[in-house]
């Protein structure tokens, strides 16, 4: 492929004033490094936090970027035209769901998932291991792959490296990840240890798989296991550098640690990645967890929080988290978050959008998807403004001074005076 010298390759649109060493091919841009894929814009001068751009084949995403998560190529309950009023750069779709229905091949011969879910800017796929490894769904593991069988119809399917290579270069997103065994927490330092060796072959299967097959417009990150060890982190970094990826996934958090825990493992590996690559937390969080892990040098998230709480009734605002069921909300005319500019705040009442909800019309799930997707979105983009204004700890600190956690938001604190 013109431009690919390695199979590392990623190309996208033309970016405006971009160097001479690019070769343009059908309207794209072909980069001949991975370096350039993504660039540090502005390093924060206190704290790991940094300002970048993510150069991919169906745009750019300005990072620390939050992902919505698509899992069965949509956003529940979120138009595109929603999503892409939001400035939603790139989202992301589940390699499991899509393969299962309506199958990898048939997305292939309707000219893949971009076209297929008439989507034109960034996707990611995960290698689908995440879903295999919940044990409802699980068979058997060995060093060639992972048995399991179908949560739909109950069919039996096997998946090896290569194979979540080949199904998720079918599907065609921007950034593809490797095949990963995800164990639960706790367990022991042997069998954290055990599984990192499973899964640190299965990165060199899906590295040399996607070095042979890969046209070149799909970046391969690999992803950091290892528990909560801080000898196994380091050994899983180290090795996959060895292996040499696009970029790198923290996987193997958000599944029942303490969020200590979670922050202490996600800044070991903030320290240990190499500084020219992008770095995605996988599964995480919560807005204060996005603004901690930013400081320790996250680039991208994913997490359904947003959209699985929105259709649960649970809304995000500057104060906290509101549940919109309460009978506090019956007959209160403001709108969610006086300070947000979402088009649903605009509009609606809180006592509205809990008649809704409790009515059960479909419309509430849009309605307070498009809200807490929009703080979401909204909230990475103030994150972003700040790192480029150098005032990133000032508005951490303003943010969190005001923001009223999950669980005290539920269990010691009422919000309905917000
Ligand atoms: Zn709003």
């Amino acid at each position: 492929m013109p431009g690919s010298t390695d199979g590392l390759s990623v190309c996208g649109p033309l970016p405006a004033g971009r160097n001479k060493r690019l070769l343009t091919v059908e309207g794209h841009f072909f980069a001949h490094s991975r370096l350039e894929m993504f660039q540090v814009l502005k390093q924060d001068g206190q704290s790991k936090a940094r300002l970048g751009r993510l150069t991919l084949s169906h745009g750019v995403v300005d990072t620390p970027a939050f992902m919505p998560v698509g899992t069965a190529a949509t956003v529940k309950a979120m138009p595109h035209d929603y999503l892409e009023s939001l400035d939603s750069q790139i989202i992301l779709a589940n390699t499991y769901h899509l393969y299962l229905r309506p199958g990898d091949e048939r997305i292939a011969r309707l000219g893949g998932l971009h076209k297929f879910m008439s989507w034109t800017r960034c996707i990611v796929t995960d290698s689908g291991g995440y879903q295999i490894f919940s044990q409802r769904d699980l068979i058997s593991v060995s060093q060639e792959g992972a048995r399991f069988k179908s949560h739909l119809d109950g069919s039996r399917h096997f998946f090896t490296p290569e194979k979540s290579m080949m199904v998720q270069q079918r599907l065609g997103a921007d950034i593809m990840t490797v095949l990963d065994e995800c164990i639960p927490y706790p367990s022991t330092h042997f069998e954290a240890a055990k599984s990192l060796e499973l899964t640190l072959h299965w990165a060199e299967r899906c590295k040399r798989s996607y070095s042979t097959q890969m046209s070149g417009r799909q970046a391969l990150f690999g992803i950091v296991q290892g528990s909560v060890y801080p000898d196994l982190r380091q050994h899983a970094v180290e090795r996959l550098q060895e292996i040499d990826f696009a970029g790198y996934a923290i996987g193997g958090l958000s599944v029942g640690e303490p969020k200590e825990l979670m922050y202490e493992v996600t800044a070991q590996c903030g320290e240990l990645l190499p500084e020219g690559f992008p770095r995605y937390l996988m599964g995480v969080g919560t807005p204060p967890d996005l603004l901690e892990c930013v400081a320790l040098g996250v680039d991208m998230f994913d997490c359904v929080l947003p959209t699985r709480n929105a259709r649960n009734g649970y809304l995000f605002t500057s104060r906290g988290r509101l549940s919109i069921k309460n009978a506090c909300y019956a007959e209160d005319v403001r709108p969610i978050d006086e300070r947000c500019l979402c088009q649903v705040c605009r509009r609606f009442s809180r006592s509205y959008l809990r008649h809704l909800y409790m009515a059960g019309e479909i419309v509430s799930s849009v309605y307070n998807t498009l809200h807490n997707l929009h703080f979401y979105l909204d909230l990475m983009a103030k994150i972003r403004e700040s790192i480029a204004s150098q005032n990133f700890l000032e508005f951490k600190r303003n943010f969190l001074g005001e923001y009223c956690s999950e669980d005290e938001t539920v269990r010691s604190r009422d919000i309905s005076s917000i």
